[in-house]
């Protein structure tokens, strides 16, 4: 099956003509997506993420290599708006998102920049606000919402257009625990209904949620593998600055420590079990 992403070769520099040295954002970067994966993308600041992230909905344009959406490069002018339908995109800050005045106008808002007729935008709202718990709300003001339901109300407006793909870039990381707690639910429910879901975070423990990471570092992807085979070996992460889930930390730690547990583990449970047989041993 073709993929829904895919991504070819593609080198990005913010300021090709300036820059008497390249200064490359992106260097040949390789990745296909099929519809209906989840996929999270990990790497530190600076790393490329929100670059690539632009690219795939043809906000950014690639200066060399292409990018094509659902058969469509986005560098075709007259495809471009049929594939930012396609590639819904959500980004960190929930209040630089919300353009109306009311919950349920906001997510009108992009539905009638897409010319959705009046009778099939009002299901449509109602569908979006009910998959992000917001029904009960749709005569509040977006600016008296919490930060939390102010993002879930930037999800619902993107639901509301029916994309294919949802990029999140690091769309929890200004949310309290619940509010996060919160959007990886909904990330889980577009999923299991059959969205493509591209999750962007800081966070390995919310990366591990996918089902496949993309790791990047200095502007390539330094790693792309079913999340299962990533987590026995995530110790790897650190050599790009970042975080270890704490079950894979904490089993390394013990193994330097002597402790003779099996060196494999794959989840959390895996450990707790691993630790338990130690343990009753004597
Ligand atoms: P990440 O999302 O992983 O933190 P970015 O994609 O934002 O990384 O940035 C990748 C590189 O591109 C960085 O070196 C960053 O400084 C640079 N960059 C990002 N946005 C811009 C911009 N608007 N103009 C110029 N350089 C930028
Ligand atoms: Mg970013």
């Amino acid at each position: 099956m073709n993929p829904l992403i895919q991504v070819s070769g593609v080198w990005f520099d913010y300021q090709p003509e300036e820059s008497p040295q390249e200064n490359w954002a992106l260097k040949e970067i390789n990745l296909s997506i099929q519809a209906g994966e989840y996929i999270s993308i990990i790497g530190p600041n600076g790393s490329g993420k929100s670059t690539l992230a632009r690219l795939l909905n043809g906000l950014l344009l690639p200066v060399k290599g292409n990018v094509i959406i659902g058969g469509k490069k986005t560098t075709n002018e007259q495809d471009l708006w049929q594939i930012r339908r396609q590639v819904g995109m959500v980004f960190q800050n929930p209040d630089n998102q919300i353009v109306a005045t009311t919950v349920q106008d906001d997510v009108a808002f992009g539905l009638e920049n897409l010319g959705v007729p009046r009778e099939e935008m009002t299901g449509r709202i109602r569908l979006a606000l009910e998959a992000t718990g917001l029904s009960e709300m749709e005569e509040r003001e977006p600016h008296h919402l919490s930060g939390g339901q102010k993002q879930r109300l930037a999800i619902a407006g993107i639901i509301a257009m029916q994309p294919e793909a949802i990029v999140f870039d690091e769309a929890t990381s200004m949310l309290d625990p619940q509010g996060r707690e919160d959007v990886l639910q909904i990330i889980r429910e577009l999923h299991q209904q059959g969205t493509t879901v591209i999750h962007i975070t800081h966070s390995a423990r919310e990366a591990f949620l996918a089902e496949r990471i993309v790791v990047m570092a200095a502007g390539q992807i330094q790693l792309d593998l079913p999340s299962g085979e990533l987590y026995p070996q995530s110790m790897l992460l650190k050599k790009w600055g970042l975080e270890v889930p704490l079950p894979v930390e904490l089993h390394h730690r013990l193994l330097q420590h002597g402790w003779p547990l099996q060196r494999e583990i794959t989840s959390l449970e895996d450990l707790v079990n691993e630790l338990w047989r130690f343990l009753s041993k004597d």
